[in-house]
Order: structure tokens, then sequence, then C-alpha cells
């Protein structure tokens, strides 16, 4: 095939796989499944990104941008015919500068390198997830990632000051700005921020650092009605003063299948409690931080609003709660579960879940509904499996209970995860028409033979038709 003849005169042998290199891959690292397409692309620079883009541009050849794999929606899934290009070679650093407080770096970087390469300055990239030394930064940005830390310092779009971008033709955006404020003109960065690969390819970018917090205070409450939930959620944000920067739920029946056998988490408190939460706070004074989280939670104890907590009185203890909030690979210990990542008014939530809770179980005998999730940011994950280990044979069914509801209470079918290719059929039910059509018509004019990621987010409209 002369498109890959040019790619292989462009990027060497060791620049472009396929075959078995192509086929040997995991889909993604949560997935059993390998890869099938054209060929991968490794360009080592934006210069060589731009190049292939052209390329496949002149031969209408679609391109299917790949990070680190850690998503859950199916956005980089690629088809037999299409290329797949990676940014697996270009994984530097630039610079960090810390009187400006920003890293400038190439779109493979791992979210883990960054955030040591920030530490060792005595800095904070405060994006952090459970994907953290897989996911790369390129990744996070064209899929705005969330995460833990939300509640305090905003989602990956917040931390992107600038980028580098390559669109459909090969054109490269340079848009690396360094500025925290900067209004001149159109914030050309958001056009490329969650759009999932489909209206063009980022290959750098600037990021907000932060000074680093030097001392953290974890704790595990429990609850006895969702009413207390937000209530505590207000009182310790209010006495933290700007502190808190995790406020995780755990609904009763996640909690207990990641603190009993066989997962390898004990129970911190009781397992009776309806609902538990992970507060962190993260601060930069030892002292007076543990004395002022100690003291809010006493208070809580003696409003009555929580009815048990216990507080880490060591890093080992600290990482040990964190553990047990992350330990969602439970759920998929009796199969592939379905798995949702939902937003909504933290005042609907407890009507919501049971609502979805009673439709499960009226249309799936068997089926076992996990909630938990950033309560803090309004996102909750639900993950859906059956005592047979086969919810992903009724994902339908499964998918129509959670989403329905949301629609009429102003929710979201995607809090972090985004849309990819398994969301698109329910993007309509928390985006208009005219929002949708808007959609289409940025990625006619960014991408107008459709080759970027077709198929993800929305239906390619073409121009010319
Ligand atoms: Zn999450």
């Amino acid at each position: 095939m002369k498109l890959l003849e040019e790619l292989k005169a462009l990027l060497g042998d060791s620049g472009l796989l396929t075959g078995a290199d192509v086929t040997g891959r995991a889909a993604g690292i949560w997935r059993a499944d390998t890869l099938d397409a054209l060929a991968i692309a490794r360009p080592r620079s934006t210069e060589e990104a731009s190049r292939i883009l052209a390329l496949c541009s002149a031969h209408n050849v679609s391109v299917v941008t790949q990070g680190g794999l850690t998503g859950l929606v199916r956005g980089a899934d690629a088809r037999p015919d299409q290329l797949i290009l990676s940014l697996e070679r270009m994984r530097s650093i630039e610079s960090i500068d810390p009187v400006q407080r920003t890293a400038t770096v190439e779109a493979g970087v791992t979210l883990q390198t960054l955030q040591e390469a920030a530490e060792e300055q005595e800095l904070l990239f405060p994006l952090d997830l459970g994907g953290r030394g897989t996911a790369t930064l390129g990744g996070n940005a064209a899929t705005n990632a969330g995460g833990n830390r939300v509640i305090r310092f905003g989602m990956m779009k917040d931390m992107v000051l600038g980028l580098e971008a390559v669109l459909a033709d090969g054109t490269v955006v340079s848009s690396m700005n360094h500025l925290i404020k900067n209004n001149a003109g159109y914030d050309l960065k958001q056009l490329f921020l969650g759009s999932e690969g489909t209206l063009g390819v980022i290959t750098r970018l600037v990021l907000r650092l932060r000074e680093a917090p030097s001392s953290q205070n974890v704790a595990f409450v429990a609850f006895e009605d969702f009413e207390s939930v937000p209530k505590m959620l207000k009182l310790v944000d209010r006495g933290l003063g700007g502190a808190l920067s995790a406020y995780e739920v755990l609904w009763n029946n996640f909690y207990r299948l990641v603190t009993e056998s066989p997962a390898k988490n004990r129970p911190p408190l009781p397992s009776e409690h309806p609902y538990y939460a992970l507060i962190e706070a993260q601060g930069n004074s030892d002292e007076l931080d543990k004395q002022r989280f100690e003291t809010i939670l006493e208070s809580a104890l003696e409003e009555g609003l929580i009815s048990d907590a216990v507080i880490a009185q060591s890093s080992a203890e600290r990482q040990n709660l964190w553990a047990i909030r992350d330990d969602v690979e439970q759920t998929f210990r009796d199969g592939t579960p379905v798995v949702f990542d939902v937003s909504l008014p933290i005042a609907d939530m407890e009507t919501y879940i049971a609502g979805v809770k009673a439709a499960l179980s009226e249309a799936l005998e068997n089926s076992v509904c996990w909630v938990f999730g950033h309560l803090g940011d309004g996102n909750l994950h639900i993950i859906v499996q059956t005592v047979d280990g086969d919810a992903l044979e009724h994902r339908e069914t499964i998918e129509q209970i959670i989403y329905k509801p949301l629609e009429a209470i102003g929710g979201s079918v995607s809090a972090e995860h985004g849309i990819g290719f398994e969301k698109k059929p329910y993007l309509h039910l928390c985006r208009s028409g005219v929002e949708i059509g808007l959609m289409q018509t940025l990625k006619a004019a960014l991408d107008p033979q459709g080759i970027l990621n077709p198929g993800k987010i929305i239906d390619h409209v073409r121009s010319d038709v």
C-alpha cells in the first residue's frame, strides 16, 4: 500500500509498526482483545505527526490517536482500515519553570512521570487518577480527565495553559501559551480539550503547576443516612478553608466488596453503615492542619452528622485508606461489569440511585449494583454485574436504566470518562439538538474529510453534501 510505503520512508522501520507488532498489543490496559489496524505510526515530533496527517489526508485514510489506552468508553478503538497514531515516542518533559509554575511536555509523557518531576521541584501537578502510571498527558487532555482531586483543582482543562495540535490536513496549531491570563480572542485550546482526538492531535502541552502541599490528613467516616453526606461535605469544606482535596463516597455494598475477603484490604470501620466517605485535606502546616482536621471531625461526631470516624496516623495508614477507595478492580473479579460515570445534582442522588437499583432488580433478577465516586464533584461511578458475571450480555438494558432518568434531572451520561464510541447513542440525553449540531459544525470545519477518530462522540456530517 502506497501510504504505508510513504510512512515508512518518513518514519523509518522503528517508526511504523505493522503485522504482529500491531496485533500483539492489547486494545486497552483493562481489555482482553487486541489491536487490529493498518499500522501504528510513532512520530518523534510535532513535525512528523504533521507529515503523517498530511499523508493520511491525501490518501483519505482515517487516524485514531492513542495514548496510554486507559480509557473506558472505547474512545481509542481502531478498525482494520485505520491508522493508529501513537505518541509513545514523544515522552520528554521539555522544561519545568518553578517561577512561572509551568511544565512544558510532549503528549506521550505519563501522568505519574510529570507528578514525580514536579515533586522534585516542590511543585504539584494536581491531576490524579488510578491509571497514572500508564495514562498519558496528551490522553488526559484529549479526554479532559478528572479523577480524585477535582474538588480542589478542577479537571484537566483547568490545568492546561497552552497546547500544540495537528489538524487533519497536517496544519500545526501552536498555541503554547504560558500565561495564566490570556483573553486575546477565542481560547483555541478548548477546541481540543475533551474532543477525544476528533478535532486534532495534541502533541505538546503547557501545564499549570501549584505549590506542593506538605501536610496530608485522611479520614474514613460513616453515615447513618444520605442527608448527612452533603451536610458533612459543606461542614468540612467550610471548616478547612480551601484545604479539602478529596471527598469520596462509598455506598455500603461497595465498601463491603473492597474490605472483605477475597479483597486484601480490611474495614477501617464496622461494615453496617449505609454510607462511608474518604475525606482528605492537604495543607502546609503539619500540626495546625492535623488539629483543625480533628476538630472538624469531632464536631461532626457531636452534631451526629457522622456516626464513626478513623483518622490515618501515618503515611502508610493514609495509603491504606486510599487503597480501599481505589480497589475498583474488585468489581471485575467475576467478569467484566458495565461501568458508568454519571454526573447529577447531589440533591437528586439518593432518589436516583434508589430508582436505578429498583429498576435493575426488576429487569435483571441477579444483578449487583455498586455505587461510589467523587461525590463532591457530583460524579458517581455505578458498576453493574450479575451473579453469573454476564453483565455485558445485558448491556443495553442496563444502560437504559442508568441513563434514562438523568435526562429529567439535568444529569450527564459522562462526568469524566468521555463519550467515545460507547456512549454516543446516549449523548442526546444530556446535549440538545442545537448543541450536537454545533459540535458537528466544528467537526466539519476542522476535519472536513472526517478522518480523525471517526464515529466517536458524534457522527460526522460531510460539509460537501
Ligand atoms: Zn473517577
